[in-house]
Formats: structure tokens, C-alpha cells, sequence
């Protein structure tokens, strides 16, 4: 008989994927063009050409072992020392080669820095709302139980009253993630420093160590103007999770690693404690090309441009029919509130438009929907006048 957990996840399809689908099925009816298909985070812009051409260099230099053979369980070798350069000069950190392991982009780094931290059963993670709809199924697998902070829906940086009454004893690590998938909020430096302050009180107050788990695919999808503090920077009891995916529109490629903080407890021995996760879980060895490909462009990212036009389209447009929005900083996500307290029942009646947006309560955040705006500018502005049909059929009904 199959594992009993696994098989009842079977029938609870991701909501977002189950959207997916349908624009898929629906474009075979009216067009892929009048599909306005906002469901998925799928980057949408060329990768750096600098990512291509170490591609080829690599392969036309180096012998097929170093390039398609096993890496070192830790990361090949050179990548964590330009990726250790790569922080240091961008955000003043020391790190050293010994604080970086390499993983199967974020997913695969979140799943080791959550196995590092939790213990006993009971043991919990603390999130905050609206977050990644993944983190249950990570959390859960990683044997935690998830904690969901409400959000603070006029700001979405953290609601610090609720997260102080559900910090318990049980919590090992807070799971964040800035710029944040779906509100497109940055978390401000005071945001940090106050979560900093609260854990390093509460650490000593329990008798052990409450991490930070990092999540950031989308550090560098940071509008202008915008300040994206390095949360590292701001406590050092910090396991950062990062990934390419995003940054460089290459997240089939499954790369990214984890940096931990040197002055982190345990800091020498993380990494080592990570490459042991690694065989109980099977997610060694993340494929050598695409290691040696970003070693080479550890700084670079795609053109990221479209994203903060397509955002500055969407979210000036939809303010002036009504919908309340606040205002993303940086990915390609926005999450205004719907205009029904039933965000299912919303993004059902969008779709008579061929709208497909996915609804906040799959973020832990009802009354919402999700817009993944990483689709083509031409196509963002022809779907206004689709948000604008939805926006009137609500006020005629009122
Ligand atoms: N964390 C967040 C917040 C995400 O939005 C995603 C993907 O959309 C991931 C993690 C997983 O990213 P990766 O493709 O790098 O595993």
C-alpha cells in the first residue's frame, strides 16, 4: 500500500496548475491571443546572454566528466567561491566557500534548511500571509507543522501583534520570503530590524536558536526606487535560500543554493549538516553544467525591465476602476482585493472574461487574487479592457 499522506495529496491539484490547464484548453476554443492567462509564475523574458555563452564555452573547454559527471555532494568548488565573492561585493557580507551549498534551485534549498532546523514532531515553522502556497507541502514533508501569521492586509509587510502571540516555544524557524510571491511587497529595513529584535529576544527567552529560512527567488525583480534590504544583513541566525530561477529566467534549469550567515550558530558545520540531508533525501548533486554556468555569471540577471512596466500599467489602471491594491515593489506578482469577499467566487466570474487569476485563499489570504503579470506588455494592456467589463458587471450589480 502507498503512503497514505501522499496519496490523499493527490486529490488536492494545485489551484493555480488546475487554472493553468483551462487557459490551456480554453485557447484551443477562442485563441492562446485572447487568453489573458495571468495564473502561473513562469518568467517570461530571455535568459542573460552571458548564461548561454558560458554554456558553450564550458562545453567546448572542458571534458565530459567535470561537465555531465557527478559534482562534490557540497557544490562544485569554484561556484561557492564566486558565489561567496558575488554576496560579499554586493552586500557587504563575509562569507567564505565553506558558508555556500548548492541545491536544486529554492525549492531544493528551502527543503534542506527546513530538515536542518526541525527535531522533535511538534516542531513548527512560523509564516506569514499572504506566502507561497508550497510551504505547507514543505514544511509538512520536512515533518514541521506550518504556522501562518494574518496578514496585515494594508501594508502586507509583517502584522507583528499576531506573529508575537504564535511565537511559541515550538518555533524553530521563521520562513519568510522578500520580495514576496503573491503581494510583490519588499520587506523595509525596519520591517527586518524589528523581526530581528523580537528573535533575538525570544531566542534567549526559550533557550535556543529561532532561525531565519530566506526564501528569495526574487531578490533582484526590485522596481526603481525601491530598496531591497539583504535580510541577512539584518540577523545572523540566517539561512539564505536563494535560486536563478527568477533572476535569469531559467528555472528549469534547477539551480541555487544556500548561504549561511558566518556568524550563524553552527556556521561551520551547516553545510557539512546539509550535505547529510542530501542522502536521506536524494537531492545531491545539482547537474555540474548549470553549476559551472553560473559561476561564471554569478551577478548577472535577464532584462528585467518589462516587469515594472507591465506593473506600472496593471496597477495604475486597476486603482482607477476601483480595485484596491497595494502597490509591489518588486517580482512580477500583485494581489489586489476582490471585489467580493469570495476571491473563488471572483476569479470564477473573471474568467467569463478570459481573465484567469488565481484566488488569495490558496495564499492563506482570502478576499484577494493573485495576477502573475510576467506575460507580454501587448497583451497586458489589450486585457484592461477584460478587468474593465469584470469591474462593471460588480458595480452594476451593487
Ligand atoms: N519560493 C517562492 C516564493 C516561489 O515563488 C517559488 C517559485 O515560484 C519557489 C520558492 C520555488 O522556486 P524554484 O524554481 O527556484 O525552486
Amino acid at each position: 500500500m502507498l503512503n497514505s499522506r501522499y496519496v490523499a495529496m493527490t486529490s488536492h491539484e494545485s489551484v493555480i496548475r488546475k487554472i493553468f490547464m483551462y487557459g490551456k484548453e480554453r485557447a484551443k476554443v477562442v485563441g492562446y491571443d485572447n487568453v489573458f492567462d495571468y495564473s502561473l509564475g513562469n518568467p517570461s523574458v530571455a535568459v542573460p546572454d552571458c548564461f548561454n555563452e558560458a554554456i558553450h564555452e564550458i562545453l567546448n573547454t572542458q571534458d565530459d566528466v567535470t561537465v555531465h559527471g557527478y559534482s562534490p555532494s557540497l557544490g562544485i568548488s569554484e561556484t561557492r567561491v564566486a558565489i561567496a565573492r558575488s554576496l560579499n561585493q554586493r552586500y557587504g557580507m563575509s562569507y567564505e566557500e565553506k558558508h555556500i551549498f548548492m541545491t536544486v534551485s529554492a525549492a531544493g534549498a528551502v527543503a534542506h534548511a527546513l530538515r536542518a532546523v526541525l527535531e522533535e514532531p511538534g516542531d513548527e515553522i512560523i509564516t506569514f500571509a499572504p506566502y507561497f502556497s508550497e510551504y505547507k507541502p514543505y514544511v509538512e514533508g520536512a515533518g514541521g507543522r506550518l504556522v501562518v501569521t494574518p496578514a496585515d492586509i494594508d501594508t502586507f509587510q509583517i502584522h507583528f501583534e499576531a506573529f508575537e502571540a504564535l511565537l511559541s516555544p515550538q518555533v524553530k524557524a521563521v520562513l519568510i520570503n522578500t520580495p514576496n510571491n503573491p503581494s510583490g511587497v519588499v520587506y523595509s529595513a525596519q520591517t527586518l530590524d524589528r523581526l530581528a529584535k523580537i528573535l533575538m529576544r525570544k531566542s534567549q527567552e526559550y533557550g535556543h536558536t529561532i532561525y531565519i529560512i530566506s526564501d528569495e527567488p526574487y531578490r533582484e525583480l526590485v522596481f526603481g526606487g525601491v530598496e531591497a534590504p539583504y535580510v541577512a544583513a539584518h540577523y545572523p541566525n540566517t539561512f539564505t535560500c536563494y535560486s536563478f530561477s527568477k533572476s535569469m529566467s531559467i528555472p528549469g534549469e534547477r539551480i541555487g543554493y544556500i548561504a549561511v550567515h558566518p556568524e550563524c550558530e553552527d556556521a561551520d558545520i551547516a553545510v557539512q549538516v546539509f550535505g547529510q540531508i542530501s542522502r536521506g533525501i536524494g537531492h545531491n548533486c545539482p547537474p555540474s553544467l548549470m553549476q559551472l554556468a553560473v559561476a561564471r555569471c554569478a551577478d548577472a540577471t535577464s532584462d528585467l525591465s518589462v516587469y515594472e512596466e507591465n506593473k506600472n500599467i496593471l496597477y495604475r489602471e486597476l486603482t482607477a476602476l476601483g480595485f484596491a491594491c497595494v502597490e509591489p515593489g518588486g517580482t512580477f506578482y500583485m494581489f489586489p482585493r476582490s471585489l467580493e469577499p469570495d476571491d473563488v467566487a471572483f476569479c470564477e466570474k473573471a474568467k467569463k472574461y478570459d481573465l484567469l487569476l488565481v484566488p488569495g485563499t490558496g495564499f492563506g489570504c482570502p478576499g484577494h487574487f493573485r495576477i502573475a503579470y510576467c506575460v507580454p506588455t501587448e497583451k497586458v494592456i489589450r486585457s484592461l479592457e477584460a478587468f474593465r467589463q469584470l469591474a462593471v458587471e460588480y458595480a452594476v450589480s451593487q
